[in-house]
């Protein structure tokens, strides 16, 4: 065996996703690539998983991975003559309890909406199909019948072949030691066996993902913990079609497998193996069988199928898998090197996940951008957080202990908080703070009135904020709330050609004035919105932008790669350098008056400028913007005067009846404003024109800029999906996201945000409505519309203008 001097693309491992990834690049891209693999093909994590292919999760886009995975899995042997054990056996999912049931029908709703027929059947149904099966606790169980099961092994080596078959170079014993880089990109790949000169490095290396990642700068947070499962020999009466079991109530699974089951689980108290280096010799390994911790798993899985109890168990897997911090997969272009593309961290649903993951990797390999919104796993959702290897240890046994817990909304972890404070952390906990955390900031959520503990108490309906957040957003709409908005990312751009590249980088307009804020998305090569903020021009030379908390590697990086090369334009994050307090709010400019000599009067600080004034003797960035739908302003200290400068408002502020207000009144603002979020109402799979932006979009001058030609291409034609809003008039009615929106009782969408309104008094919700000849303002106003929230249609009517907008609020300049 010689190893080639030279390959286009080099992918790191030789399991499912590796093999899928080459797979995909020689067979859709024609790519020349190689894949390097240390021991044999399968021998990390792929070989001894138990093979159950769900689809369904909470993200559209990944959805469709998971289904292109089903679909390839399902033709792959007539490709390349290997089969892949491919069964569609369906799948159950048990309920024995009415939040569960819940969960489960909105969890149907859900699939409904991605175009999936997920039934909700009886305890008798469940009988009938699975009869060794103890059903008389059970409420019901979800039925997805297009899910299967399918051989691990079976299917990695049918993908290898089929990637040899077009052109890729599959080598086994070669290990990657690491890597030889110039000017932060990777030149050569060194192994054990010679050293390959690439463009770009696929890292698809399991668990040891990590480890690769380090000897390129690159942080992959994934923590390996053991998962336990046990195969038992043939038990009578089992069909070797038997549908899949998912029972989460008792937190385990189950799948046939030659005439026995498959049965792991997920436990509440996990067992992460190394916070170091995996072994390097770790092929076809597994730990010793662990009876005393898979025992709570088994006295469980003997309730439900009692058969179980005497059937001999031939053997117990006990390997490592690879988790993360939210319990979503990681992939994409690493932040830190701009030719390493990350796809690792399976969470268990590798098999599942291995021929989409490995179908969109790759178009991303040769495109540089996601080929559609795969933001849930983008690789750039993390931040140096994140490369603290105890916190992602913590944080990641959490998300696997929750595993099989009931979902309720707006639930929030627990692990490694508090991690990072706002100079206002004290402060808000003597106003009785409600915290929720983001990217590791702690955030106010909301503030418990005298006598109310401040915690979430979840339940699927309505929870115990719900009432307190009513007041705080009314206080909003009628007096004056500050909200600390510290964890804002924010960066500035300095030099002679910072103007020049955010031309090129933004969408709308920058090129005003020094003291002229742009709101503008930043769109990719198809006119799909990557990202969402604001640019606040300082000086000629000097901006200062402003995004979402969670967004902050993933717009630095945007950015930073966008810039022309040679440009001289500097781009540093500065987000611990200031913190935001945003005074909005009718009586929002009497009480900034009052803390200032500046002139904030409408005529001297309009809308959409930006000014530096003092407050507490401290210079502070002022932004006269909103996203809440009132006058205000985001008031940008540095981060020591933070608190002095929220002491001085609400000392100024006490006659107005100032008090601070949290993200969940913010939410329920911003829906009633019609303010888009990034990552659900805009994404990469929605242009401005869908999402009722293209006013952001400055075609009519002559600049270009990134995203231009498609929209071009776009402007002025049919448009196939529109964002609208709807509100339903139950005001009992819970929106959530992912809700169905029946147009004259025919599917046409589903709600990519989900909340109440509380001055309109009614739940709200936001969704593209599709129709591929053309969503004209006719057929949107002609239709009679539903919402399908837990199954059942409730009339909801739709709204093509703001719900609430009162005068001098205005985003656009
Ligand atoms: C007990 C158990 C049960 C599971 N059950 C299921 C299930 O039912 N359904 C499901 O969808 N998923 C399941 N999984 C998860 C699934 O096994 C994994 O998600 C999947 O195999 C991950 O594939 P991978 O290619 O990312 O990693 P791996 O299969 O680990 O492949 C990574 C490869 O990279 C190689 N490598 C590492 N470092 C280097 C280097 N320096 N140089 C060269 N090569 C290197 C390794 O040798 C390894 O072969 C289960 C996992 C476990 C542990």
């Amino acid at each position: 065996m010689t190893l080639p001097t030279h390959a286009d693309i080099v992918v790191i491992g030789g399991g499912i996703i590796g093999c899928s990834t080459a797979y995909h690049l020689a067979r859709d891209h024609k790519a020349d690539v190689v894949l390097l693999e240390q021991g044999k093909l399968t021998s990390g994590s792929t070989w001894h998983a138990a093979g159950l292919v769900g689809q369904l999760r909470s993200s559209a886009s990944i959805t469709r991975v998971l289904k292109y995975s089903v679909d390839l899995y399902k033709r792959l042997d007539a490709e390349t003559g290997l089969a892949t054990g491919w069964k569609m056996t369906g799948c159950l999912r048990l309920a024995t309890n009415q939040d569960r049931w819940t969960e489960f029908r909105r969890l149907a709703t859900t699939a409904k909406s991605f175009g999936m027929d997920m039934q909700l059947i009886s305890p008798a149904e469940v009988k009938a199909m699975w009869p060794l099966m103890e059903t008389s606790d059970l409420v019901g169980a979800s039925w997805l019948p297009t899910d299967g099961q399918a051989s691990p092994s079976d299917i990695t080596q049918s993908l290898a072949k089929g990637a040899r078959m077009n052109g890729a170079k599959l080598f086994e014993e070669v290990r990657v030691t690491g890597f030889a880089m110039k000017d932060g990109r990777i030149t050569a790949v060194k192994t054990d066996k010679g050293e390959i000169a690439c463009d770009k490095v696929v890292n698809c290396a399991g668990q040891w993902a990590r480890q690769v990642g380090a000897m390129a700068g690159v942080n992959v947070p994934l923590q390996p913990v053991k998962h336990q499962y046990i195969i038992t020999e043939k038990i009578d009466g089992l069909a070797n079609d038997a549908p899949t079991i998912r029972d989460p109530d008792r937190r385990t699974y189950f799948k046939e497998e030659v005439g026995g089951l498959v049965m792991g689980g997920y436990e509440p108290n996990p067992q992460s193996w190394t916070t170091g280096d995996v072994p390097d010799d770790w092929q076809f390994k597994l730990f010793d069988d662990d009876w005393d911790h898979f025992e709570q798993h088994m006295s469980q899985a003997i309730a439900r199928v009692p058969a179980l109890e005497k059937a001999g168990v031939k053997q117990m897997i006990n390997g490592p898998e690879s988790f993360t911090p939210d319990g979503n997969f990681i992939l994409g272009l690493a932040p830190e090197c701009p030719n390493m593309f990350v796809g690792a961290g399976f969470n268990a649903f590798g098999i599942a996940s291995g021929g989409g993951a490995g179908w969109v990797l790759a178009q991303w390999v040769v495109d540089g951008e996601a080929p559609l919104d795969l933001w849930v796993v983008d690789i750039r959702r993390f931040s140096s957080l994140h490369s603290d290897r105890d916190w992602v240890r913590d944080r990641t046994l959490e998300a696997y202990g929750r595993h099989y817990t009931i979902g309720f909304p707006h639930e929030e972890y627990e692990s490694g908080r508090p991690r990072i404070v706002s100079p206002l952390y004290e402060r808000l906990k003597a106003h009785n703070v409600v915290f929720g955390s983001k990217l590791g900031w702690e955030r106010p959520n909301w503030f418990a009135p005298q006598g109310v503990e401040p915690r979430d108490i979840y339940s699927m309906g309505r929870q115990n904020w719900f009432g307190p957040v009513s007041d705080e957003h009314r206080h909003v709409r009628e007096a004056v709330g500050i909200f600390d908005q510290s964890s804002f990312a924010k960066y500035e751009l300095t030099g002679r050609d910072a103007l020049r590249a955010l031309d090129w980088i933004c969408a709308n307009d920058v090129n005003k004035p020094a003291g002229r804020l742009t709101y503008t998305q930043l769109l990719n090569t198809r006119g799909g919105i990557e990202a969402d903020l604001t640019v606040a021009r300082l000086a000629e030379e000097k901006f200062y932008i402003v995004t979402g908390t969670g967004f902050r590697t993933h717009d630095l990086a945007w950015i930073s790669e966008h810039i022309g090369d040679g440009f001289d334009a500097k781009l540093i994050d500065v987000t611990e350098q200031f913190g935001t307090l945003s005074l909005m709010g009718p009586s929002a400019r009497k009480v900034l008056q009052a803390v200032t000599k500046a002139d904030v009067s409408n005529e001297s600080f309009p809308f959409g400028h930006v000014r530096e004034i003092a407050i507490a003797g401290h210079d502070v960035r002022a932004l006269r913007v909103t996203y809440v739908g009132e006058l205000g302003w985001e008031l940008h200290a540095p981060i020591a005067a933070v608190g002095e400068v929220f002491d001085a408002l609400m000392a100024a502020g006490a006659p107005f009846g100032i008090r601070p207000v949290g993200y969940r009144a913010m939410e329920s603002l911003r829906l009633e404003k019609g303010y888009r979020a990034w990552g659900s109402d805009i994404t990469p799979n929605d242009t401005p024109f869908e999402a009722g932006l293209g006013w952001a979009v400055k075609l009519r001058k002559n600049t270009d800029f990134l995203g231009r030609r498609a929209l071009e291409k776009i402007n002025g034609a049919a448009l196939g999906k529109r964002l609208v809003a709807f509100t339903v008039d139950d005001a009992d009615v819970v929106l959530l996201g992912r809700e169905t929106i029946l147009r004259d009782g025919v599917p046409v969408g589903y709600l990519t945000s989900g909340g109440y309104g509380y001055t309109v008094g009614q739940p709200i919700g936001y969704g593209y409505v599709r129709n591929a000849d053309d969503v004209s303002d006719n057929f949107l106003a002609e239709g009679s519309y539903e919402l399908v929230v837990a199954m059942e249609p409730v009339k909801a009517r739709i709204h093509l203008e703001p719900l609430y907008d009162p005068a001098g609020a205005r985003i656009k300049t």
